[in-house]
Protein backbone atom coordinates (compact mmCIF):
# COMPACT_ATOMS: atom_id res chain seq x y z
CA UNK A 1 0.00 0.00 0.00
CA UNK A 2 1.43 3.57 -0.74
CA UNK A 3 1.73 6.22 1.84
CA UNK A 4 -1.17 8.45 0.92
CA UNK A 5 -3.10 5.40 2.08
CA UNK A 6 -0.98 4.87 4.66
CA UNK A 7 -0.94 8.16 5.99
CA UNK A 8 -4.77 8.27 6.22
CA UNK A 9 -5.66 5.31 8.16
CA UNK A 10 -3.09 6.51 10.71
CA UNK A 11 -4.99 9.68 11.08
CA UNK A 12 -8.23 8.31 10.82
CA UNK A 13 -7.30 5.64 13.79
CA UNK A 14 -6.84 8.79 16.14
CA UNK A 15 -9.94 10.43 15.02
CA UNK A 16 -11.85 11.54 18.41
CA UNK A 17 -13.95 13.77 16.72
CA UNK A 18 -17.19 12.02 17.63
CA UNK A 19 -18.84 9.19 20.36
CA UNK A 20 -18.68 6.59 18.45
CA UNK A 21 -14.84 6.56 19.29
CA UNK A 22 -15.84 5.93 22.77
CA UNK A 23 -17.23 2.55 21.80
CA UNK A 24 -15.21 1.23 19.18
CA UNK A 25 -12.84 -1.71 19.69
CA UNK A 26 -11.18 -1.18 16.16
CA UNK A 27 -11.59 1.70 13.54
CA UNK A 28 -12.69 0.64 9.84
CA UNK A 29 -11.04 2.94 7.74
CA UNK A 30 -11.56 0.96 4.54
CA UNK A 31 -9.70 -1.80 2.34
CA UNK A 32 -8.45 -2.68 -1.26
CA UNK A 33 -6.35 -0.85 -3.75
CA UNK A 34 -5.57 2.88 -4.14
CA UNK A 35 -5.49 2.20 -7.83
CA UNK A 36 -9.08 1.14 -7.86
CA UNK A 37 -11.14 2.22 -10.59
CA UNK A 38 -14.06 1.18 -8.58
CA UNK A 39 -15.53 2.05 -5.07
CA UNK A 40 -17.76 0.88 -2.79
CA UNK A 41 -19.17 2.71 0.05
CA UNK A 42 -21.40 1.11 2.68
CA UNK A 43 -22.91 2.49 5.95
CA UNK A 44 -21.27 1.62 9.12
CA UNK A 45 -18.92 -0.96 10.79
CA UNK A 46 -20.80 -3.99 12.41
CA UNK A 47 -19.55 -6.44 15.31
CA UNK A 48 -17.30 -8.52 13.31
CA UNK A 49 -16.01 -5.10 11.35
CA UNK A 50 -15.36 -3.51 14.32
CA UNK A 51 -13.29 -6.52 15.51
CA UNK A 52 -11.06 -7.23 12.60
CA UNK A 53 -10.69 -3.66 11.66
CA UNK A 54 -12.00 -4.45 7.58
CA UNK A 55 -15.05 -3.14 6.11
CA UNK A 56 -17.59 -5.98 4.67
CA UNK A 57 -16.12 -9.37 6.63
CA UNK A 58 -19.88 -10.46 8.14
CA UNK A 59 -22.71 -11.86 6.78
CA UNK A 60 -23.49 -8.85 4.51
CA UNK A 61 -19.54 -8.73 3.24
CA UNK A 62 -19.96 -12.43 2.40
CA UNK A 63 -22.83 -11.37 0.08
CA UNK A 64 -21.08 -8.61 -1.07
CA UNK A 65 -18.14 -10.87 -2.57
CA UNK A 66 -20.62 -13.25 -4.25
CA UNK A 67 -21.95 -10.16 -6.01
CA UNK A 68 -18.16 -9.16 -6.50
CA UNK A 69 -17.83 -12.51 -8.43
CA UNK A 70 -20.72 -12.78 -10.30
CA UNK A 71 -19.26 -10.35 -12.20
CA UNK A 72 -15.59 -11.71 -12.45
CA UNK A 73 -14.15 -8.98 -9.45
CA UNK A 74 -12.46 -9.89 -6.55
CA UNK A 75 -12.15 -7.63 -3.69
CA UNK A 76 -8.56 -6.71 -3.57
CA UNK A 77 -8.83 -4.81 -7.13
CA UNK A 78 -11.58 -2.61 -5.48
CA UNK A 79 -12.00 -0.31 -3.11
CA UNK A 80 -14.25 -0.61 0.31
CA UNK A 81 -15.37 1.65 2.60
CA UNK A 82 -17.95 2.87 4.97
CA UNK A 83 -19.34 6.42 5.45
CA UNK A 84 -18.78 6.15 9.13
CA UNK A 85 -15.54 4.97 10.38
CA UNK A 86 -16.43 3.39 13.76
CA UNK A 87 -19.25 0.82 14.80
CA UNK A 88 -22.61 3.07 16.03
CA UNK A 89 -23.83 0.86 19.38
CA UNK A 90 -26.10 -2.39 18.38
CA UNK A 91 -25.59 -1.30 14.49
CA UNK A 92 -28.01 1.45 14.81
CA UNK A 93 -28.05 3.88 11.62
CA UNK A 94 -25.46 6.59 12.23
CA UNK A 95 -26.11 10.11 13.04
CA UNK A 96 -26.51 12.94 11.18
CA UNK A 97 -23.59 14.29 13.27
CA UNK A 98 -21.49 11.37 13.00
CA UNK A 99 -22.11 10.92 9.50
CA UNK A 100 -21.04 14.57 9.21
CA UNK A 101 -18.29 14.37 11.89
CA UNK A 102 -16.92 11.72 9.84
CA UNK A 103 -17.18 13.25 6.02
CA UNK A 104 -13.51 14.85 5.87
CA UNK A 105 -12.43 10.89 6.01
CA UNK A 106 -14.52 10.05 3.24
CA UNK A 107 -13.99 13.32 1.15
CA UNK A 108 -10.31 12.24 1.28
CA UNK A 109 -10.27 8.42 0.46
CA UNK A 110 -12.38 9.62 -2.77
CA UNK A 111 -9.30 12.16 -3.28
CA UNK A 112 -6.95 9.76 -3.32
CA UNK A 113 -8.53 6.63 -4.91
CA UNK A 114 -10.12 8.88 -7.17
CA UNK A 115 -12.62 6.09 -8.56
CA UNK A 116 -14.63 6.02 -11.87
CA UNK A 117 -17.26 4.41 -10.32
CA UNK A 118 -18.67 5.24 -6.76
CA UNK A 119 -21.04 2.55 -5.98
CA UNK A 120 -23.52 3.64 -2.93
CA UNK A 121 -24.48 0.75 -0.90
CA UNK A 122 -27.93 2.07 1.12
CA UNK A 123 -29.54 4.73 2.32
CA UNK A 124 -26.87 6.97 3.84
CA UNK A 125 -24.09 6.37 0.84
CA UNK A 126 -26.58 7.12 -1.53
CA UNK A 127 -27.58 10.28 0.42
CA UNK A 128 -24.32 11.70 0.30
CA UNK A 129 -24.44 11.58 -3.93
CA UNK A 130 -28.19 11.19 -4.71
CA UNK A 131 -29.52 13.90 -3.11
CA UNK A 132 -33.35 13.15 -1.61
CA UNK A 133 -34.00 10.32 -3.66
CA UNK A 134 -35.71 7.14 -2.50
CA UNK A 135 -33.52 4.05 -3.17
CA UNK A 136 -36.86 2.25 -4.32
CA UNK A 137 -36.73 4.41 -7.28
CA UNK A 138 -33.42 4.63 -7.64
CA UNK A 139 -31.15 1.74 -7.79
CA UNK A 140 -29.71 0.18 -10.31
CA UNK A 141 -29.30 3.44 -12.17
CA UNK A 142 -26.57 5.81 -12.36
CA UNK A 143 -25.31 9.51 -12.71
CA UNK A 144 -23.06 11.55 -13.35
CA UNK A 145 -21.78 13.26 -10.39
CA UNK A 146 -19.11 15.90 -9.76
CA UNK A 147 -17.25 14.17 -12.54
CA UNK A 148 -17.71 10.58 -11.34
CA UNK A 149 -20.16 8.19 -12.24
CA UNK A 150 -22.38 7.09 -9.23
CA UNK A 151 -24.16 4.06 -9.21
CA UNK A 152 -26.74 3.31 -6.57
CA UNK A 153 -27.49 0.19 -5.03
CA UNK A 154 -29.18 -1.77 -2.11
CA UNK A 155 -27.24 -2.17 0.55
CA UNK A 156 -26.31 -6.27 0.86
CA UNK A 157 -27.89 -6.66 4.25
CA UNK A 158 -31.23 -5.38 3.04
CA UNK A 159 -30.97 -9.61 0.90
CA UNK A 160 -30.41 -10.97 4.41
CA UNK A 161 -33.40 -9.41 6.00
CA UNK A 162 -35.83 -9.24 2.75
CA UNK A 163 -35.32 -12.08 1.03
CA UNK A 164 -37.08 -10.53 -2.27
CA UNK A 165 -34.36 -7.88 -2.64
CA UNK A 166 -31.65 -10.48 -3.42
CA UNK A 167 -33.11 -11.02 -7.28
CA UNK A 168 -32.89 -7.27 -7.23
CA UNK A 169 -29.47 -6.70 -5.89
CA UNK A 170 -27.94 -9.68 -7.75
CA UNK A 171 -29.45 -7.98 -11.05
CA UNK A 172 -27.97 -4.49 -10.56
CA UNK A 173 -24.61 -5.47 -9.75
CA UNK A 174 -24.90 -6.93 -13.58
CA UNK A 175 -24.55 -3.83 -14.89
CA UNK A 176 -21.70 -2.57 -13.33
CA UNK A 177 -19.13 -3.99 -16.17
CA UNK A 178 -21.19 -2.33 -18.77
CA UNK A 179 -21.04 0.96 -16.80
CA UNK A 180 -17.98 0.74 -16.34
CA UNK A 181 -16.64 -0.16 -19.78
CA UNK A 182 -18.43 3.26 -20.60
CA UNK A 183 -16.53 5.41 -18.84
CA UNK A 184 -12.96 3.79 -19.74
CA UNK A 185 -14.67 4.71 -23.08
CA UNK A 186 -15.04 8.39 -22.54
CA UNK A 187 -12.56 10.16 -23.92
CA UNK A 188 -10.39 12.95 -22.09
CA UNK A 189 -10.14 15.90 -24.12
CA UNK A 190 -7.02 17.72 -25.16
CA UNK A 191 -5.66 19.88 -22.50
CA UNK A 192 -4.88 22.55 -25.06
CA UNK A 193 -5.89 22.58 -28.91
CA UNK A 194 -3.13 21.28 -31.14
CA UNK A 195 -1.80 24.17 -33.30
CA UNK A 196 -1.15 23.36 -36.96
CA UNK A 197 2.09 24.35 -37.93
CA UNK A 198 2.64 25.93 -41.93
CA UNK A 199 5.90 24.47 -41.94
N1 LIG B 1 -22.39 -2.97 6.73
C1 LIG B 1 -21.78 -1.85 6.28
O1 LIG B 1 -22.41 -0.90 5.84
N2 LIG B 1 -20.47 -1.82 6.33
C2 LIG B 1 -19.74 -2.82 6.77
O2 LIG B 1 -18.55 -2.68 6.77
C3 LIG B 1 -20.40 -3.97 7.21
C4 LIG B 1 -21.73 -4.03 7.18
Amino acid sequence: MTSSLVDLYREISLCRDCELAEGRNKVVPGDGAENAKIMFIGEAPGFHEDQQGRPFVGSAGHFLDELLNSIGLDRRKVYICNVVKCRPPGNRDPLPKEIDACRKWLDRQIEIISPKIIVTLGRHSMAKFFHGSSISKIHGTSQEIDGRVCFAMYHPAAALHQQSLRKTIEADILKLPGILAQSEDVKQPDPEPKQLSMF
